[in-house]
């Protein structure tokens, strides 16, 4: 059913669990990258959308904008003329913000500021009846902050589009200490109305998506600070074993050094300096530099000159059929490198799994490992063994064309060489790690996965939205929770814990919901130690 405020808004105070009907009309104000991408979406729902921008002829330009967006579909017929011109007829622009009284909601995409924000805010509340939504697009200010001097804060809320609006599915639509349970019910029902994927949140720093995104970047600018890779290195791992679609540091250039380095400051400093959310020193020197990324011609890349291709130890080039291998432990984490022995048809033995919860390869005197969080000298140091190698995680090995691997000190170059024929003799690169606490890619996911485990916990958001959250706002191959339960909720802990001890740092410590998790699923599954 849908709710209709009609021409006299006055009537609906009792906006309910329904999407606002698409003869409401929507206003937006501030005609910039993110008002022109939400005006077009309400338009395409069906509604009248105004648009008001402070800045003459920034309005019309929107609506030009928004034509222009529709060229490549007119030209590849996926729309015609008359669908477009039957659009834009139901946007128009205004220089009088009274010419929104009427409109049951308001969607404000202005300049990111608060004092600017609520006074205009204010001045929405003024000219709109009392049952209109007032929405805003804020990417990071409090919705509490933005409400606190407003007479009706019950009916703002966030409701945060992710960049370009028209495309990307996520509405975050965020609820502050004010808002009312109906109202958030009601923009959540229409976002859906307006084929967006809404979900849920509770008005904290960073929402859902800026927040449980950190560790793809931070864990990168560490790993580089820490010079465990190279660039192209860090960005290639990200991409062929972690599934993700850019790098973290090609995302970063693209995003703007500066851009990105704001956000994170923003987050720690609205945690109160929480470690989790540290930004970079490296960062902050590359901003200093100018070095922004694509907008400045420089970042991490060079992008006046063409990237070089990434360096791939040459030590063999021919696949040595005489090495034999044994697959010791519990593949469950990783089941796809077992497929990856098949497939390349090299034999090897996999002895009952029980009494080696680590998936570990054994060729000869060398101990291949998935990493657990500790480095392939701790696990020499703590295990007795002496020829380590640490396997970076992937999530799904017979895909991914690079493995990451670090050593521990006691392999000489012949062994070097018999651990990269052993790969080179499964189709794979091998990508070279320091050896640090949970290597590249195990680290940022076990990260990723923890920090969607503690927005949950401080009840940001559901266990469902943070997956829905991070799939369609910023295109992860997985949602954090499901990718935790793939790899196997212990097995994160255990990363995590042995990272944690590695450096030392409360950053990486473990979201009670996690550990929580974990405890849970022991008491309902047979352990290792129960099944032998
Ligand atoms: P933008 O700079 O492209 O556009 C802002 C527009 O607001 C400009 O046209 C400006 O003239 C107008 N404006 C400024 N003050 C105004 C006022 N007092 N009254 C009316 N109009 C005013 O900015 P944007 O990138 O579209 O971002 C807008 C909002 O959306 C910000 O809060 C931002 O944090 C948020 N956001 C941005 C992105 C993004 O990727 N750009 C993504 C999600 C959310």
């Amino acid at each position: 059913m849908m709710v209709s405020t009609g021409d006299s808004p006055s009537v609906v105070n009792d906006v309910s669990d329904t999407a606002l009907a698409s003869n409401v009309s929507v206003a937006v104000i501030g005609a910039g990258t993110m008002g022109a991408g939400i005006a077009q979406v309400a338009a395409a729902a069906g509604h009248r959308v105004i648009i008001f921008d402070c800045e003459d002829g920034a309005a019309i330009s929107a609506i030009e904008s928004i034509d222009r967006g529709f060229d490549k579909l007119l030209l590849s017929g996926k729309r015609t003329r008359a669908q477009v011109d039957e659009l834009l007829a139901r946007i128009c622009a205004t220089a009088d913000l009274s010419a929104i009284a009427d409109c049951g909601l308001v969607i404000e995409a202005i300049v990111e500021s608060l004092g600017i924000k609520k006074q205009l805010l204010a001045d929405i509340e003024s000219v709109c009846g009392e049952s209109t939504i007032i929405a805003s697009n804020t990417s990071s200010i409090s919705i509490s902050a933005l409400a606190a001097d407003l007479r009706r804060p019950e009916k703002l809320l966030g409701m945060h589009f992710f960049n370009p609006a028209a495309i990307l599915k996520l509405v975050e639509v965020v609820s502050g200490a004010m808002t009312s349970h109906a109202v958030a019910v009601s923009v959540f029902a229409t976002a859906s109305a307006w084929g967006k994927q809404p979900i849920h949140v509770k008005s904290s720093p960073g929402f859902v998506v800026n927040r449980v995104a950190r560790p793809y970047y931070a864990e990168a600018l560490r790993s580089l600070s820490e010079q465990v890779a190279s660039v192209d290195t860090i960005d290639i791992l990200m991409r062929e074993c972690g599934g993700f679609k850019m790098g973290p540091l090609e995302l970063i250039d693209l995003i703007g050094q500066d851009v990105n380095a704001a956000v994170t400051e923003s987050i720690y400093q609205s945690f109160y300096q929480d470690k989790k959310f540290m930004p970079s020193v490296l960062q902050a020197d590359m901003v200093a530099a100018g070095l922004l990324g694509v907008k400045s011609g420089r970042g991490f890349y060079n992008y006046a000159a063409p990237r070089p291709a990434p360096v791939d130890p040459d030590h063999a080039s021919s696949v040595d059929g005489s090495i034999n291998v044994t697959l010791w432990g519990d593949f469950s984490p990783i089941p796809s490198l077992v497929s990856c022995f098949n497939q390349a048809g090299i034999l090897f033995e996999h002895p009952d799994p029980n009494g080696c919860e680590i998936p570990t390869i054994i060729c000869g005197d060398i101990s291949i490992r998935l990493t657990d969080g500790r480095t392939a000298n701790r696990v020499v140091y703590e295990e007795d063994i002496d020829k380590v190698v640490l396997l970076d995680y992937a999530a799904d090995y017979c895909a991914a064309s690079y493995f990451g691997l670090s050593y521990s000190s006691a392999l000489d170059e012949n062994d070097k060489g018999r651990v990269i024929r052993l790969f080179r003799g499964l189709g794979k690169n091998v990508l070279l790690l320091k050896d640090v606490p949970g290597m590249q890619v195990m680290r940022t996911i076990s990260m990723l996965i923890n920090e969607a485990y503690d927005a949950v916990n401080q009840g940001v958001c559901t266990l469902d939205a943070v997956d829905v959250a991070m799939k369609a706002g910023v295109a992860y191959p997985r949602g954090p929770i499901a990718w935790g339960h793939l790899i196997g909720v212990a097995y994160i802990v255990r990363v995590l814990t042995n990272i944690k001890s590695g450096y030392g740092e409360e950053r990486y410590r473990i979201s009670p919901l996690l550990m929580d998790e974990w405890y849970r699923l022991r008491l309902v599954m047979p352990s290792t130690a129960d099944l032998l």
